[in-house]
């Protein structure tokens, strides 16, 4: 299957794993993986967030209940929300999640939001598990016409040992362990170049109380919603 599909799909069995009820993305673009994640029976809570308000917009139709979800008695119910922001930035709207994914995001990051990107997910959302995915700058040479950059956006790529130790410095700061695998196996005889897409998959070491998660972080409203379906 192509890479961005065993992305989505790598999500999907960590849903399985873990059952998140509430699973936020951020970059979420033209919410292909909530659209794919609201198939997840554990799920009760959807969340996205994306800085180009019109890429979400483009399919967000297919995130609207059908005719049958309201035909059949709802097991469990499930919200969708879709919100325009940064991820530079703090909104209430996503505290009290279970799993935040980042895919193919923060290599799209000016260095300035970067720099605020760990505080915002690790430090103010701060969720049990967050999922960060990246190209593997060290698979580039196997891939056909990729000169520096896989993408034009992209304002970095990173071999391993970038995003590792960047990974690990964030994990060390907010309490998180973090571990490392990836998607898109290097040819035979290439192996050493490692996963063609590199994850890094934090899980939060201690509990949070119920207070630190809500009621001691006001904070104002920023985003935008621009879509809510409730099944
Ligand atoms: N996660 C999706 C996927 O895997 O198919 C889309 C990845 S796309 C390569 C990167 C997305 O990040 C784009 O939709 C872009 O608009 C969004 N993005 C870039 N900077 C952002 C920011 N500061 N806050 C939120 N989203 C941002």
């Amino acid at each position: 299957p192509p890479l961005y599909k065993q992305r989505y799909q790598f999500i999907k069995d960590l849903v399985g794993k873990y059952k998140p009820k509430k699973v936020a993305d951020l970059g979420c673009a033209d919410c292909t993986l909530l659209w794919m994640l609201k198939f997840c029976s554990c799920i009760e809570v959807l969340a996205g967030l994306d800085i180009c308000a019109s890429v979400m917009k483009e399919k967000m139709h297919r995130l609207s209940p059908l005719p049958g979800d309201y035909l059949q008695p709802a097991e469990r119910s499930l919200t969708v929300t879709l919100h325009h922001g940064s991820v530079a930035h703090k909104d209430p709207c996503m505290l009290g999640f279970d799993l935040v994914t980042c895919i193919e995001l923060i290599e799209h990051l000016e260095q300035s939001e970067l720099r605020k990107f760990p505080e915002v997910v690790f430090g103010f959302m701060a969720p049990s598990i967050v999922v960060i995915s990246t190209p593997n700058y060290e698979f580039n040479p196997l891939l056909p016409g990729v000169t520096l950059f896989r993408h034009p956006d992209h304002k970095f790529e990173w071999n391993r040992a970038q995003f590792q130790s960047w990974a690990l410095e964030t994990a060390r700061r907010y309490d998180y362990s973090v571990e490392f695998t990836g998607v898109g196996h290097p040819p035979t005889g290439m192996e050493n170049v490692g996963f063609c897409t590199q994850i890094g998959v934090f899980v939060r070491k201690y509990p949070q109380t119920g207070e630190s998660a809500q009621s001691e972080k006001p904070t104002e409203a920023v985003y935008k919603t621009v879509f809510k379906a409730v099944y």
